[in-house]
């Protein structure tokens, strides 16, 4: 099965996909996770959207089009994937049309004051990606990650003036889709305000 998280930035998409992935038996692959995973590692693809991530904007579209498509072409993703974060503008939604067919587009509905409340307390650890809330999923040891034992970090672009661009971001570039795959008949809204594991039953029942 392949599918598509879509939703603003905060909705959750990347907690519900961490625990669907496994209960799917299919893959969780995130742009901003493989972009942040880049940026970590000095790559030239790293090296040239730090600045954009840390701005809120998007990385334009034919670098991150190339990125997903490499990325599906791997042999692995024909166990089904989730893709969380693509696409995010209609020119990579066509351009998806032509790597893979989707089977669902999951629509994660969720009101601003919440996202701002989600994404102003989101933490991370840098090396895995693993992600935390200071108050809705907080580590066992303040500041420290679960497993690894290291700091937690906040990301850049949860700092406040990022938060207010990447709302208006998702608002002007990425709401649109929404109607273009109501229009395909492949969009499935939910309602992304409960428990992550409300969140993930009302998903798989959606399915
Ligand atoms: P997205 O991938 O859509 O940007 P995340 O999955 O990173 O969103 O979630 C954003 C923040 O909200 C994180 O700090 C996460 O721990 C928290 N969060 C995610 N889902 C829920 C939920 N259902 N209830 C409460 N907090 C949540
Ligand atoms: P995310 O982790 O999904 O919140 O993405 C973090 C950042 O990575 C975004 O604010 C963008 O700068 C960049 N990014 C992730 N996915 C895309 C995409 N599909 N198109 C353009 N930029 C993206």
């Amino acid at each position: 099965m392949n599918l598509v998280f879509l939703g603003p930035p905060g909705a959750g998409k990347g907690t519900i996909a961490t625990l669907a992935k496994d209960r799917l038996g299919i893959l969780h692959i995130s742009t901003g996770d493989l972009f942040r995973e880049a940026i970590n590692t000095g790559t030239p693809l790293g090296i040239k959207v730090k600045a954009i991530l840390a701005s809120g904007e998007l990385v334009p579209d034919s670098v991150t089009i190339d990125m997903v498509n490499e990325r599906l072409e791997k042999k692995d993703t024909a166990k089904g994937f989730i893709l969380d974060g693509f696409p995010r503008t209609i020119a990579q939604a066509d351009a998806l049309n032509e790597m893979k067919t989707i089977d669902h587009v999951i629509n994660f509905e969720l009101d601003r004051d919440t996202i701002v409340l989600r994404l102003s307390g989101r933490r991370m650890c840098k090396s895995t990606g693993r992600i935390y809330h200071v108050m809705y999923n907080p580590p066992k040891v303040e500041g420290i990650d679960d497993e690894t034992g290291e700091t937690l970090i906040q990301r850049p672009d949860d700092k406040e003036e990022a938060i207010v661009n990447r709302l208006a971001v998702y608002e002007r570039q990425t709401a649109p889709l929404i109607q273009y795959y109501r229009e395909k008949g492949l969009l499935r809204d939910i309602d992304a305000a409960g428990a992550p594991d409300r969140v993930l039953e009302a998903m798989l029942k959606v399915l």
